[in-house]
């Protein structure tokens, strides 16, 4: 089947086209590929007399009385809020039921006396009576019965405004009567025969109109691996693609490694070692090297990011380093030079601060090759940024930077690909690593330098603040320093600024006799350099500051930080910001003052972030707790997001995925095979779905 658009079917004009487009849907294909989020099987009807409290049960009934009022409620705000009851009482043969729901007067239009309705939900008890407190339903269409979809097992879809559950239940039915034959299965048979999977039009059919809870599954089992191992074929055949690329190899000339090694304040870790080995034998290859480097905070990647950085301006290449904040411009670019003394490399920063003028000019140098290497923020992919001869780009903390932001940086070279190392502190286990960043290579720095002392957390509730400020002006009276960090999740609202300027006045009472001082994302450019500066000399003894601080910002004297309401930053947060003081060599702290009253998930956040300072098991944690559509939104890297698949819970399907697809391009890396033309032809299906 061609693309066909959905305007072609029956009963699809232009203002239901639109409606389908804002949910992703163009073509009868993707109609088809547009899975339910969930099922509620109604072929168990249960009696209004036989339900009990906490049931959650489906009843069919008769719509007898029905009441919208305001309740009577007195909000905390000025002007209060307009609360309402919406109250429906219903009858099947055996007894009444009531209904409610709250806040939402609009269903006084759509559910009327006498009307038929299939409710859904669980049992309470209020006032000794039975109620269900706002059940789904569904009025049963008088000249359609079947509609209601009693006696089967019901699918419902994600939608949007304008569109109904019956709406979007209508066009599919049509389109898998009509269509569904005629669509070639993406999966050829010999693939399907191995790994047990059913065939297209089965698994179409039964994923949207289940015949039992198993069809159900078998069918989602399909999806899910059909996803799982196209998003492995992409994969390989990007990696392959690679190769037939053209970049700039780099030669180690005049043996300058061991030279650069050697000029090195410190020795490097085996763990470093092996990792520059791996980066260094990329860039000798005439095709682009695509690396990952993961290292928990740290670990010393900007170090290793330097080898390759040298070795291609020794090759007469320029670099871009691409990084998320301003300070952190600021201050790879004084560590770049002081690893580079002596080389006479020309190393300039990039930022949106600088004047027009300033701009300007470094944008001529780049082009003029005057610069080597330019360490920037997002300023880098602006459209006037051009290079004469671009042949690396470093991206630094690279899920601060949005896929498409990513990606448009390489672009800015010439007549081959640049070399692209991206860097990493969220480590994320191996095997979905390799899934979910598909094409890259990976290098893992596992070992942190010699002498880094794991701090102590201690996590506290509100009521030992004084404790807590106690030991701070101890720690400051033996000549540390102190972070505050205050959770500012907003940093464009003003009045949480305002909260962080009230916490300064406070902070700055209480800890009389020392410097206090604030930074925060939305102050001048100018300001943010001179509180850094004076933090780092300790003239100020006390930064108070938003997350900013989080990413890379490097002071050694800085031991202590204490977290204000730790309960409202996630797991990765809270671990990036602890490695912010583990850089010395005294012993460093990491407070957290949460409110006694928080969630059970944010407790165990705590409580996680108390007991492991292990990187990848914070990351694995994580996972668990936010669940890995969250998680890795912010990690896809050029990858159509999965929509049925999730890596965590389906990893033995994506295991088994990724080796039939491996298998399929190692025996066809161009997919040229006409037996395999259906993978092809569905390729691009898949990449539309972004
Ligand atoms: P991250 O991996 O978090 O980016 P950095 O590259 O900022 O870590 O390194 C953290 C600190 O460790 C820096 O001050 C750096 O100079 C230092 N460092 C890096 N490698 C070593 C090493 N092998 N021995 C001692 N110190 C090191
Ligand atoms: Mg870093």
């Amino acid at each position: 089947m061609k693309r066909e658009d959905i305007r072609y079917l029956k009963g699809i004009g232009p203002k239901r086209q639109k409606l389908l487009n804002r949910l992703g849907i163009y073509t009868v294909k993707d109609l088809l590929y547009y899975f339910p989020s969930r099922y509620e099987d109604r072929r168990n009807i249960r009696k209004i007399k036989e339900l009990r409290e906490n049931d959650v049960a489906l009843v069919v009934a008769k719509v007898l009385a029905r009441n919208l009022r305001p309740l009577k409620f007195r909000a905390p705000f000025r002007g209060g809020i307009k609360n309402t009851i919406f109250e429906v009482a219903v009858e099947d043969d055996t007894g009444v039921l009531m209904c409610v729901w709250f806040n939402q007067g609009y269903l006084n239009d759509y559910i009327k006396v006498g009307d038929d309705i299939v409710i859904y939900g669980k049992v309470r008890r209020y006032k000794k009576r039975l109620q269900m407190v706002s059940p789904e339903f569904d009025i049963i269409d008088k000249n359609d019965k079947s509609s209601s979809g009693v006696g089967k097992i019901v699918s419902f879809y994600r939608l949007t405004e304008g569109v109904t559950q019956k709406m979007i239940r209508g066009v599919i039915k049509f389109s898998l009567d009509n269509f569904a034959r005629k669509i070639e299965d993406p999966l050829p048979y010999h693939i399907r025969e191995s790994s047990n999977l059913p065939n297209i039009y089965y698994s179409l059919r039964n994923i949207h109109f289940p015949d039992s809870l198993d069809s159900v599954a078998i069918s989602r089992r399909r999806f899910i691996f059909e996803e799982l191992f196209f998003s492995q074929v992409l994969v390989y055949l990007r990696k392959a693609q690679y190769r037939l690329k053209r970049s700039i190899p780099f030669i180690d000339k005049d043996g300058f490694i061991p030279q650069f090694k050697k000029s090195l304040p410190f020795l490097l870790t085996s763990s470093q070692e092996q990792v520059i080995k791996e980066i260094v034998d990329d860039l000798t290859k005439p095709y682009p090297m695509h690396r990952l480097l993961q290292g928990d905070v740290g670990s010393g990647k900007t170090v290793v990011a330097s080898f390759a950085i040298a070795l291609a301006v020794i090759n007469n290449c320029q670099v871009a380093f691409m990084v998320p904040t301003e300070v952190l411009v600021h201050q790879h670019v004084t560590t770049l030079r002081e690893l580079f003394r002596g080389f006479g490399f020309r190393i300039k920063s990039l930022t949106s601060s600088l004047t027009r003028r300033e701009k300007e000019k470094v944008y001529s140098d780049l082009s003029n090759s005057q610069i080597d290497i330019v360490v920037g923020t997002h300023a880098l992919i602006e459209e006037e940024v051009g290079f004469s001869r671009l042949g690396l780009v470093v991206i630094d903390e690279q899920h601060k930077f949005g896929v498409a932001q990513r990606a448009l940086l390489p672009k800015k070279a010439k007549d081959y690909i640049p070399h692209c190392l991206v860097m990493s502190a969220t480590p994320i286990p191996r095997s979905l690593a390799l899934s979910l960043y598909g094409d890259l290579d990976f290098s893992v720095i596992k070992e942190l330098p010699p002498g880094r002392k794991q701090p102590k957390t201690i996590w506290v509730e509100e009521d030992k603040r004084e404790w807590v400020y106690n030991f701070l002006r101890e720690k400051l009276n033996e000549g540390r320093q102190a972070y505050i960090v205050y959770p500012v999740i907003d940093e464009a609202n003003t009045s949480d600024l305002r909260s962080l300027t009230e916490m300064y006045e406070v902070t700055e009472k209480r800890l009389s006799g020392f410097k206090v001082g604030v930074f925060h994302g939305r102050m001048k450019s100018g300001e943010k350099k001179k509180v850094i500066c004076e933090f780092r000399e300790n003239k100020i003894n006390v930064l108070i500051s938003t997350t900013v601080i989080e990413v890379g910002v490097n002071i050694e004297n800085a031991t202590v930080m204490v977290v204000e309401n730790p309960e409202r930053f996630g797991l990765a947060q809270l671990h990036q910001l602890r490695g912010r003081i583990r850089r010395s060599v005294y012993e460093p702290y990491f407070i957290l003052i949460s409110k006694p009253n928080i969630g059970d998930n944010a407790r165990r956040r705590l409580k996680i972030i108390t007991k492991t300072t292990d990187g990848f098991k914070i990351s694995e944690e994580d996972l668990k707790l936010r669940g890995p559509g969250d998680f890795f939104g912010s990690l896809q890297w050029g990858f159509p997001q999965l929509r049925i698949a999730s890596p965590m819970k389906d990893l033995a399907l994506l295991r088994e995925a990724r080796r039939v697809a491996y298998d399929l391009i190692k025996r066809d890396p161009f997919l040229r095979e006409p037996y395999n033309r259906c993978i092809r032809e569905h390729i691009d299906f898949w990449l539309r779905r972004r």
